[in-house]
């Protein structure tokens, strides 16, 4: 291996955070193994649920935007795809495309019932007005981050959970742009749905994240 492979490989595995100094030709193999290691099943189930939770995102959004015209469902909706894209891509990584929920990707289809159920709670809540639309897409986001946050602690593969924080990093920005519009439309501050109501303040009250030398979301 010569010095400028020597290099990447290190890199590399700094970036996963396990470099050990030993690594050349011996440490791109570990990594190699560590990268395509089997997922635990509950690894597994959270994120082949996480690729439904996402996709319930941006079809409740996608309604929400040919109802109310606002462009900050769009916005998030195609946010939203990024993230289920992010997802398929970790499902294909370990060989899981036969076990992927999204078989049919029309606009509230789901193989979970209780993401099923949810859909059409969700979904009617946000027709009901523009600001019942909003606090519905500041509800998703909240339950999103508790369940990003329950996934992250649950895995311990690092291209796993580097996605998961990257979804995560998305869906604070998305809550904060809610919750903006929520209370510029009502006047009011907004009032936690899900999380604790210190943990939403926290989260809104810090400005967008931005990832990549691009806007987070
Ligand atoms: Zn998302
Ligand atoms: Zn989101």
């Amino acid at each position: 291996m010569n010095i400028r492979q020597t290099a990447i490989t290190l890199s590399i595995l700094a970036i996963l955070g396990s470099a050990p100094l030993q690594a050349g030709g011996r440490g791109a193999q570990n990594l190699q193994t560590s990268y395509t290691s089997e997922l635990s099943a509950v690894e597994t189930k959270a994120l082949l649920f996480m690729r439904e939770e996402e996709k319930l995102a941006r079809d409740v959004y996608r309604n929400a935007y040919d109802t109310w015209e606002q462009p900050i469902f769009l916005n998030i909706a195609s946010a939203e795809q990024r993230h289920m894209d992010a997802i398929a891509g970790r499902i294909a990584a370990y060989g899981l495309e036969d076990q992927d929920p999204v078989t049919d990707n029309t606009v509230g289809v789901f193989v979970d019932e209780e993401l099923d159920e949810l859909f059409k709670s969700l979904d009617t809540d946000a027709s009901l007005s523009l600001m019942d639309a909003l606090k519905t897409g500041a509800f998703i986001e909240e339950v999103d981050i508790d369940d990003l946050e329950q996934a992250i602690r649950d895995s311990d593969h690092p291209d796993v959970i580097r996605v998961y924080k990257n979804l995560l990093k998305g869906s604070r920005n998305h809550l904060r742009a809610f919750v903006r519009q929520i209370e510029s439309l009502g006047g009011d501050a907004y009032e936690s749905q899900f999380m604790e109501q210190d943990d939403v303040d926290m989260i809104v009250d810090q400005p967008m994240e931005r990832r990549a030398g691009r806007r987070g979301r």
